[in-house]
């Protein structure tokens, strides 16, 4: 019997990234949770076992972070987005504290409130 083998595209951008380190590739579930969150269907289970998802399709990423909201690993590093750089880039005056983004002359500064309900409640690891 011929082994059978899984070719993904290369990646062209790279929104989402995995630790390998980190990432358990969620081996109890049939679907591991990034997989199941993603909107856009561009990720899919790793066919080898403990590894981490495979990104395909990575041009139609919608930087919704949904996959990183879904990972109860998330904060050790397991799963991290990349933010176009025009979203990363962002500077402070420190004499006025106004924020400054390219294409946006004062932007609120960033958001890090918890999303509502706190960080992954429900995403404890069984
Ligand atoms: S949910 Fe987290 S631990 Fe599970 S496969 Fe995705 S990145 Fe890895
Ligand atoms: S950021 Fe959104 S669209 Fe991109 S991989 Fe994650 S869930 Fe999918």
């Amino acid at each position: 019997m011929s082994e059978k083998k899984v070719y993904v595209p290369v990646e062209a951008t790279k929104f989402v990234e995995f630790d390998p380190k980190v990432c358990t590739g969620c081996p109890t579930l049939e679907e591991p949770r990034c997989v199941k969150a993603c909107r856009m269907d561009m990720l899919i289970k790793n066919p080898e076992h403990g590894k981490p998802p495979l990104v395909i399709y990575s041009d139609e990423c919608c930087d919704c972070g949904c996959c990183v909201h879904a990972c109860p690993r998330a904060l050790q590093g397991a799963i991290k987005m990349n933010y176009p750089i025009s979203e990363n880039v962002r500077w402070k005056d420190k004499a006025t504290g106004k924020h400054y983004r390219i294409g946006m002359p004062n932007p609120p500064p960033p958001n890090q409130r918890p999303p509502s309900g706190g960080w992954y409640p429900e995403n404890k690891e069984p």
